[in-house]
């Protein structure tokens, strides 16, 4: 049926550190947006500038509980994404994952949107194969201290592939690969945040293990330019979105110490249980079918994230 209205979304996690971005990036196109969030890890800082703006809402609510909302498309990112975050009640990451995902499927059932599920790189485990392609299965501890996220987001994809197959429903599903950028939580506990508030205040930077473990890190404003040329796509297997350079977390503290402080001490932790070892994107899906590839590097994207820190520390 032909809409004569502006596209109504709701963002779940929208005050979150990629929602608010999200957010940010729908109302600049000028559609209306629901901001729906249960500021467990989110801020109202973060989407205060559209509070007041008449194509905006903002819901306090926790996705575990159904919600009744009259939508066109569902952006489905709450859902805690820091190891200390999501370790902190497992069982809540767990119900949010697979009870909030079964809820927001089911209203997108109800009012025949589109839904777009946040997945991760984490439902690759600790991969056997570098880089990623999204037809790797993954090598995944379903009792291990990262279950309660990794596969609280591989059985959120199993409900939209049975939602799809079941009744029809449209879903788009993006495997996001470790973004980083402005906004994210001084105390997340994320590697590119720690590092960064640590060396602004003079504190040793905590390498956990020997620090050769790899990750790839993507701008946040790369990672939503490619969610949304997802959601506005036909295409609904799972894509990475990702940069593919990859970087050692002694390589990476080396990098950000010698932008902040190069006399910055390095101090070595125990390497959490699970850690992967590695992690890349493969990206040919993303480049063939929705035309995208990262733009900015992470020499400069960091750049802009310390200059952030700096004024907002
Ligand atoms: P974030 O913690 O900043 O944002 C998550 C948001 O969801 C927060 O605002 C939080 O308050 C909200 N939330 C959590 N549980 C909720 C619940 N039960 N009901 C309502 N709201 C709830 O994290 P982020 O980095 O912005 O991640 C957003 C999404 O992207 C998550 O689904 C995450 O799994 C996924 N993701 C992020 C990354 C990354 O590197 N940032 C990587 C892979 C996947
Ligand atoms: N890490 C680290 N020091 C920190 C925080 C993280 O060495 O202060 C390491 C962590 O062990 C992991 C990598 O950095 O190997 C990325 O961690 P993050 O929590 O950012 O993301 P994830 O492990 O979920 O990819």
């Amino acid at each position: 049926m032909a809409r004569f209205h502006r596209l109504r979304n709701l963002v779940t996690g929208g005050a979150g550190f990629l929602g608010s971005h999200l957010v940010d990036k729908l109302m600049e196109r000028g559609e209306e947006v629901i901001c729906l969030d249960n500021y467990s890890t989110g801020r109202k800082e973060n989407i205060s500038k559209w509070i007041g703006h008449k194509r905006f809402e903002l819901i306090r609510h926790d996705v575990t509980l159904p919600i009744q909302l009259e939508i066109d498309r569902i952006w489905h990112l709450a859902c805690p994404a820091s190891p200390i975050h999501y370790q902190f009640n497992p069982i809540k990451t767990a119900k949010t994952s697979f009870l909030g995902t079964y809820n927001m499927l089911g209203l997108a059932r109800r009012v025949e949107a589109k839904l777009l599920l946040a997945s991760t790189s984490e439902i690759y485990g600790n991969p056997a194969v570098n880089p990623q392609a999204e037809s790797y299965k993954g090598s995944v501890n379903p009792i291990g201290i990262r279950a309660c996220y990794n596969e609280g987001k591989r059985i959120a994809e199993t409900l939209c592939f049975d939602y799809k197959r079941m009744h029809a429903t449209e879903i788009a599903i993006i495997r996001i690969f470790n973004t980083y950028g402005p906004r994210m939580l001084p105390n997340d506990g994320r590697v590119i945040s720690n590092f960064i508030v640590q060396a602004l205040k003079g504190e040793p930077i905590t390498i956990f293990g020997d620090g050769n473990q790899t990750r790839s890190f993507c701008y946040v404003e790369d990672l939503i330019n490619g969610m949304v040329k997802l959601m506005d796509k036909k295409y609904s297997l799972p894509v990475n979105i990702g940069n593919p350079e990859e970087i050692s977390i002694l390589n990476l503290s080396k990098l950000i110490t010698k932008k902040i402080n190069p006399n910055i001490n390095l101090i070595h932790k125990e390497l959490p249980d699970e850690d992967p070892l590695q992690r890349r994107p493969e990206i040919k899906i993303a480049k063939q079918e929705l035309g995208w590839e990262p733009t900015i590097s992470l020499e400069k994207g960091l750049d802009t994230t310390i200059e952030w820190f700096k004024a907002n520390l």
